[in-house]
C-alpha cells in the first residue's frame, strides 16, 4: 500500500525511511532497559532481517491503516465486560458457554495491562535489559480457583458458522495462537496462575443480511483454545542474540514487500543490475 508520511497537522511532508527517535532503536549490547512489544516479538518471528532493520537500525517500515470497526467492537465489548468487572457478575455470554462460573478480573492495573501503546503486561528476560510487553484484551477469573483466563477479542466478517476447530486450525490465524501464548507467558511470568485454556472472543458479522439498515449485526463465538508457552523463552533468547549482533539477517523469501522492492530495484537501478546476488539484497549490504 502506499502510505503518506504527515505531520500533526495532517499535511504530507518528506518520508525519511528513518525513525527520528535514536531511543526507539537498540543498539547491540546496551545495558539500559529496551521494551519489545508483542506485535514486534511477532515480527521477530516472521522476518529476522525486517525486526532488525526496525529495532536494531531504527528504520521506519510504512505502516497500515487504523483498523477502526474492529476497534469499535473492541472498544464497545470493554464497555460490556467493564461493567460486569464492576459489579463481579459474569457477563451475558458466559453461561450459555459454560463459564456461568467466571468474572472479569478486577485488577487495579488493568486498565495499563490492556493499554498496548504505552504500557501493557510487562515481564522482563532473564537478567537482560529486554522488558517483553503486550496489551491484552481482557483477563476474566474462575470464581472458584481463582485462576486466570487470558481472552482476545477478535472481529471478522465470514460467511456463514464460525467452526471452533476450524477457526483454530486457520493458517491465517496462527500468529491469533502465538498472540495467545505471548500473553500467557508473561502472565505467567508476572506470577499469576494462569487457567490452561484461554479464550478468543469471535464476533462474526453477517454478511447475509438483507441490507445495512444502519446496522451491522454480529454472531458471537467464544472459542476456547488451551495455550503453550514452552517454546517462547528460546525464542525470546535467540531475538536478544540477534539485536546484540552487528549483521543484517536473512529476510523471508515469501515475504511480497521485498520481492517489490528487489523489482523496484531493478527497473529504477538497470545499472546494478549485474552479479548473482539481488539487487535488494546489495543494496541492503
Ligand atoms: S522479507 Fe523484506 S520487506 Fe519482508 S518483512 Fe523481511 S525485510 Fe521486511
Amino acid at each position: 500500500m502506499i502510505d503518506l508520511k504527515r505531520n500533526s497537522k495532517k499535511e504530507p511532508v518528506q518520508a525519511t525511511g528513518v525513525r527520528a527517535r535514536e531511543s526507539s532503536s537498540y543498539t547491540p549490547n546496551q545495558t539500559y532497559d529496551f521494551k519489545i512489544s508483542r506485535g514486534r516479538f511477532s515480527n521477530f518471528l516472521i522476518c529476522k532481517r525486517c525486526f532488525y532493520l526496525d529495532r536494531v537500525m531504527g528504520l521506519d517500515p510504512p505502516g497500515t491503516p487504523g483498523w477502526t470497526l474492529n476497534e469499535t467492537t473492541d472498544l464497545l465489548l470493554k464497555k460490556e465486560f467493564d461493567h460486569c468487572r464492576e459489579k463481579q457478575i459474569p457477563h451475558r455470554l458466559f453461561t450459555e458457554n459454560g463459564l456461568g462460573h467466571a468474572v472479569p478480573f478486577d485488577h487495579p492495573e488493568m486498565d495499563n495491562w490492556r493499554n498496548s501503546l504505552h504500557h501493557g503486561l510487562m515481564l522482563r528476560h532473564k537478567d537482560t535489559p529486554i522488558i517483553l510487553t503486550g496489551g491484552v484484551d481482557d483477563i476474566w477469573q474462575d470464581t472458584r480457583t481463582k485462576q486466570l483466563f487470558v481472552v482476545d477479542y477478535k472481529s471478522q466478517a465470514k460467511n456463514g458458522v464460525v467452526d471452533k476447530q476450524d477457526y483454530l486450525d486457520d493458517p491465517y490465524h496462527d500468529g491469533y495462537k502465538i498472540q495467545m501464548d505471548f500473553y500467557a507467558y508473561l502472565l505467567s511470568g508476572m506470577g499469576f496462575d494462569v487457567h490452561p485454556t484461554s479464550y478468543f472472543l469471535v464476533c462474526n458479522a453477517k454478511r447475509d443480511d438483507d441490507g445495512f439498515h444502519k446496522t451491522m449485526t454480529f454472531d458471537e463465538y467464544i472459542v476456547p483454545y488451551n495455550w503453550n508457552s514452552d517454546w517462547i523463552e528460546s525464542k525470546v533468547d535467540e531475538m536478544v542474540a540477534l539485536m546484540n549482533q552487528h549483521e543484517i539477517p536473512d529476510s523471508n523469501e515469501c515475504c511480497k514487500n521485498c520481492a517489490y522492492s528487489e523489482q523496484y530495484a531493478k527497473v529504477v537501478h538497470p545499472e546494478r543490475n549485474t552479479g548473482s546476488k539481488s539487487v535488494q539484497r546489495r543494496l541492503f549490504l
